[in-house]
């Protein structure tokens, strides 16, 4: 790990070592069935219990309105498909955008082949929809929108409470992916106006696995996983205790440190982005200058192939990518940054650097150096 220097936090983090403490003991020593009448179960539903309760008071709702999953995909599937099955008597039409990660945009379309309609918005230059088109394109049988908070791949951070007041302005339910933006950026569902949101533990130094979901309290939804009582009958299943005490933690600390870790990871973004816009000619910065997660670069390179780059860099032990882990590796171009309109000489030469709360300026003054050496070699 000593040479490694880690800058694809928006992929997955480390599970901080105070999150692991506390998950440990539930593994072995604390098993029982949280369902069960006896102790050790029943300590287990409290240990359910008070983490649901830290994950609720992260974003201003109730104890009642989280759902533990396994996952931000999970958690975006039975959000979607759970409104909208819920909610077919009243309509068929769902609103989402163009650049979804792909646990929203799959989902979307196998709700096409079960007689849903999707309509996909476009993005501006900079990664944000246009609030206008979005009002358009609701009619009589629109019943939910789901827009991300915040874009995987170019960080940028959409008008969240703009879009929730049209939602309810037609009465249409509103889910966001929050998973980005969870422990980067306060939210507040009650202001914010948020109908529904995921979340994803390994995305905020949590473990993987593990997700939640939010739905406000009277909004009828469904589950996707049948079986047993767990979760108010929404998601069936034995509790992964070690991991839904394990987010509980996770978020707590990321809700507590939020502050210094920003100040500290956007200080080290902004002068990765100045240094690189000074020293190397012909790139592009993608996404929204202001509107941005903190810890989020995504630079395109004229004239060079991204597989190449990431392979230097990685032969340095540098860990960045391309744009996200699910279509890494593939030579497909990002349906994000092709939503931006990247020209194609730009796009295939796309690098994503993601910092997070222990990245050092050593690193980062690491990674400036030998990007420019890197890019001057390739070109
Ligand atoms: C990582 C991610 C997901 C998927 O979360 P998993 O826990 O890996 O299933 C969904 N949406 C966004 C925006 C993500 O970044």
């Amino acid at each position: 790990m000593n040479n490694i220097k880690y800058f694809d936090h928006a992929a997955t983090t480390p599970v901080d070592k105070d999150v692991l403490k506390e998950m440990l003991p539930f593994f072995s020593e604390s098993f029982g069935n949280p369902s069960s009448i006896y102790s050790i179960g029943k300590k287990n539903k409290e240990a359910i219990s008070l983490s649901r309760m830290k994950v609720a008071s992260s974003i201003n709702a109730n104890f009642n309105e989280i759902y533990f999953t396994n996952g931000g995909s999970e958690s975006d599937n039975l959000a979607i498909k759970g409104i909208a099955f819920a909610n077919r008597n009243k309509g068929n039409h769902i609103i989402t955008s163009k650049i979804e990660h792909s646990a929203v945009l799959n989902t979307c379309k196998t709700l096409e082949k079960f007689g849903f309609e999707v309509t996909y918005l476009d993005v501006g230059k900079n990664g944000i929809i246009d609030l206008n088109q979005l009002e358009r394109a609701i009619n009589r049988r629109t019943i939910l929108i789901t827009i991300m908070f915040a874009n995987n791949e170019i960080g940028t951070i959409e008008p969240i409470e703009q879009i929730a007041k049209i939602a309810k302005k037609y009465g249409v339910y509103f889910h966001t992916d929050s998973v980005q933006a969870i422990g980067n950026v306060k939210i507040d569902v009650k202001k914010m106006g948020i109908d529904s949101l995921s979340m994803s533990a390994h995305k905020f130094y949590g473990p993987k696995g593990m997700g939640a979901v939010f739905v406000r309290q009277g909004i009828p939804f469904m589950p996707i996983i049948d079986g047993g009582h767990q979760e108010q009958d929404k998601r069936a299943g034995t509790e992964n205790v070690a991991g839904i005490v394990g987010m509980g933690k996770a978020i707590e600390l990321s809700q507590l440190n939020m502050e210094n870790n920003n100040k500290k990871i956007k200080f080290l973004r902004d002068y990765f982005i100045n240094n690189i816009e000074n020293t190397i000619p012909d790139i592009i910065l993608n996404g929204d200058r202001k509107n941005r997660l903190p810890g989020n670069a995504n630079i395109s390179f004229k004239g060079v192939e991204r597989n190449r780059l990431l392979q230097e860099l990685d032969s340095i032990g540098v860990c960045a990518s391309s744009g996200s882990a699910c279509s890494a590796g593939r030579l497909k171009s990002s349906h994000v940054l092709t939503a931006i309109k990247v020209p194609p000489v730009f796009e295939r030469g796309s690098l994503r650097i993601t910092l997070g709360k222990d990245n050092t300026k050593e690193e980062v003054d690491f990674l400036i150096d030998n990007l420019i050496n890197i890019i001057k070699k390739i070109r």
